[in-house]
């Protein structure tokens, strides 16, 4: 990962062999929200077809939380991102904040795009 730049590549694409929440990518996917491709020019990220969601994710998405999901996450990334442990308490409230920025607009970009209900998976 580069300094400053935040890797969304690096965070959906799939790495296990089980199906996981493409929300929080833990396994025990449940749903399959349809929705059609999009793109996020600023950090070359292609999005492709529909999304798969654990029931925890599902509640915030069917709840029209995503923003708190985005934060939630975002949290957990901070914590795991390697330059955490450098930084001061102020300096990890901004990365933290950094990764929020891109769950976010991952996030609003995939409610523009999904269309119709969600789907038992
Ligand atoms: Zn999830």
């Amino acid at each position: 990962m580069q300094s400053g730049k935040f890797n969304l590549n690096e965070f959906i694409t799939e790495t296990a062999s089980t199906p996981v929440c493409d929300f929080c990518r833990r396994p025990g996917v449940l749903w399959r929200y349809p929705a059609t491709d999009f793109i996020i020019p600023e950090v070359r990220l292609r999005v492709k077809g529909d999304w798969a969601a654990c029931g925890k994710c599902a509640d915030y998405i069917e709840s029209d939380k995503l923003d708190d999901l985005a934060f939630l996450i975002s949290g957990l990334l901070a914590q795991q991102d390697d330059r955490a442990q450098n930084l001061a308490g102020s300096d990890q409230d901004a990365l933290h904040h950094l990764h929020y920025y891109w769950m976010r607009r991952l996030y609003r970009e995939f409610t523009a795009h999904r269309h119709g209900s969600r789907i038992s998976a």
